[in-house]
């Protein structure tokens, strides 16, 4: 990007109230059939449009043709049992229903590729397109087969390379793979979680950015972090390895968190995706507020690697509000541009 403090958003949407139930997380599709794919299309292309009005610099699907960032690519998968559900918990934080690994996994057609292709020709502005990280994936799943978490996430790492070269060659310019497990299992991080993060990135020519954040919006991640003391220091057990990684982009949680900024020192060198607008409130940052966060961080990342983002995806919030925010963020973003591009003369 030749644009300074270029802005993008996690990656979700609120969906419109014709689509799927408002302020749901796993909502069902109001739609069926053909008119479900039309449906998702014309929605992606109002996310799309929302972004682009509101002065969003790099767009994204708003993640508008999938009922989940995890169980929709899942679902594309062999080897995966949907009737067969077990009870686990996820990230040792809330229990849900998921479905069961059977036999090896195997991706039998791309996933998100047609969404891809069909959002690349709508916009010529740059693309992200998020996916599961492979141990956020293993987290939201009960196997009875490989019957080891690192097996399945290596499993996991190679169909989401398939995927993410796929997407590429699409026309997309950042791959993002989503990994809030990497706030909570830190041994696993660091003896293969990283490791099977790189193998999912392997031969892309494109940007890679990973997004590490503390959940969406919802009670049973607003109860946890309420446990986790004044200061957040997750981060900090990962970024180290992080560094040395060949992933381009890190993506946080800045915005309202207890997470101390000086953490972002620790990644000194990679691009920083800052999250400057809160999904956990329904109240709408104002710039001011965006672009104090943004100051804060320009301590511990440089100018050119700053990006401002939101601190995880906004599909449980009302529509209105999740405009209102992409607004500030891009209001707030302009005023630290204008500040830097003053401070250049
Ligand atoms: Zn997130």
């Amino acid at each position: 990007m030749n644009k300074l403090l270029p802005t993008s958003t996690a990656g979700s949407l609120p969906k419109p109230t014709w689509l799927a139930q408002p302020e749901t997380l796993w909502s069902p599709w109001k739609l069926h059939g053909d008119a479900l794919l039309e449906g998702k299309q014309d929605a992606l292309c109002l996310a799309l449009q929302e972004q682009s009005s509101a002065g969003i610099d790099i767009v994204s699907d708003g993640e508008q043709t999938r009922q989940h960032f995890v169980t929709t690519f899942i679902e594309h998968l062999s080897g995966v049992d949907f009737e067969n559900r077990q009870t686990v918990r996820i990230r040792d934080r809330y229990d849900a229903s998921v479905p069961t690994v059977v036999g090896t996994v195997a991706r039998r057609k791309s996933v998100f590729v047609d969404d891809a292709r069909f959002l690349r020709k709508q916009t010529r502005q740059p693309i992200k397109w998020a996916l599961p990280g492979p141990m956020t994936m293993i987290d939201t799943l009960y196997d009875s087969h490989y019957k080891s978490r690192e097996k399945l996430a290596w499993e996991f790492a190679v169909l989401l390379n398939q995927e993410a070269r796929e997407l590429e060659a699409a026309g997309v310019d950042i791959i993002q793979f989503d990994e809030p497990a990497f706030n909570v299992f830190f041994d696993e991080v660091n003896d293969w979680g990283i490791a099977t993060l790189e193998r999912a990135l392997e031969g892309l020519k494109c940007e890679t950015a990973v997004h590490i954040c503390y959940g969406y919006g919802i009670k049973a991640n607003t109860d946890w972090k309420k446990t986790l003391g004044t200061e957040w220091r997750q981060y900090e057990k990962a970024f180290p390895k992080l560094q040395k990684s060949s992933i381009d982009i890190v993506s946080l949680e800045c915005q309202n968190s207890r997470v101390p900024m000086d953490l972002i020192e620790l990644i000194r060198g990679k691009k920083v995706m800052v999250g400057a607008i809160d999904v956990a409130t329904h109240a709408v940052e104002t710039p001011e507020a965006v672009a104090d966060t943004l100051r804060k961080a320009l301590a511990f990342v440089d100018a050119d690697k700053l990006y401002p983002c939101t601190n995880c995806g906004m599909a449980p919030l009302p529509r209105s509000v999740a405009q209102g925010k992409l607004r500030a963020l891009s209001a707030g973003a302009a005023i630290v541009r204008q500040e830097l591009s003053g401070a250049d003369q």
